[in-house]
């Protein structure tokens, strides 16, 4: 991750309001000053990014970059909490900064209303310690994904359409880590599945974006064990977890000649 980690000393309300994990011993002090003084990136500020960035500010993550180009719509507001009715018409980071700052005021939000590609994106990745896709279209996804192979990002990665979510990491900061594109080739004929087209159980995306919001805070401590090398599928309606292996694909024309 981006160089030295300032120690943060925790004031006397920090102590209070992070208690709950400080009383954990696999997070402690510790763990709360690395949270404090970590930067994630979060793009998308729909369905997964709204508990994503929610559950982030709550546990003090110290700044969070969240991007989303999109207003905030009624038909937004049956799943995409960190938004409201009073919001409808906003820009959805400007919409969240607001939910993000009610919860945490501590919590550095920077929005960037924008669809970031390219030299953009590659920069904002540059400058996380870890990235959450939180996004809803293949080519958004693979974009995210060449920029944390590039600059050695961990990468978490969501996704739920009807009653299907999965998620899974990518940690390129290891080499024998797949990447997005070892799992899902951009030349496969994959099916384009979209909320607005397909519909989304309201509680599915809370589900996967919780699962993201963990393995990013476990993997901005250095605490546990994260879903590298394994993605989980969830069917929310018979609400059956499976849990597949999964390996580095040496051809991938993404990460093979890393
Ligand atoms: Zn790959």
């Amino acid at each position: 991750m981006g160089g030295p980690e300032p120690k943060i000393d925790l004031n006397d309300d920090q102590l209070l309001r992070y208690s709950r994990h400080i009383l954990l011993p696999e997070i402690g002090i510790e763990g709360q000053q690395k949270l404090l003084a970590a930067r994630a990136l979060v793009i998308g500020a729909g369905g997964l990014g709204s508990p994503v960035s929610l559950y982030l500010a709550a546990s003090g993550v110290g700044r969070i970059t969240l991007c989303d180009h999109d207003k905030v719509d009624l038909t937004n507001l049956q799943r995409q909490i960190a938004h409201d009715t009073t919001t409808i018409g906003q820009p959805k980071v400007e919409s969240a900064r607001a939910a993000l700052a009610r919860i945490n005021p501590e919590a550095q939000v920077v929005p960037v209303q924008e669809r970031v590609e390219g030299a953009r994106l590659e920069a904002l990745v540059e400058a996380a310690d870890v990235v959450i896709d939180a996004t809803d279209n293949f080519a958004t996804r693979h974009a995210i994904n060449r920029a944390c192979v590039k600059h050695r990002r961990p990468l978490v990665s969501g996704a739920g359409v009807r009653f299907d979510g999965q998620v899974s990491v990518f940690d390129l900061r290891q080499d024998s880590s797949p990447c997005y594109h070892c799992l899902f080739p951009e030349e496969g004929d994959l099916e384009e599945m979209r909320c607005a087209v397909m519909g989304v159980f309201a509680p599915l995306v809370g589900i996967i974006g919780s699962v993201q919001a963990a393995e990013a805070l476990k993997l901005l401590m250095g605490v546990g064990e994260t879903l590298t090398g394994r993605l989980l599928l969830l069917d929310a309606l018979s609400m059956h977890w499976r849990s597949v292996k999964l390996k580095r694909d040496p051809a991938c024309k993404v990460c093979g000649a890393r």
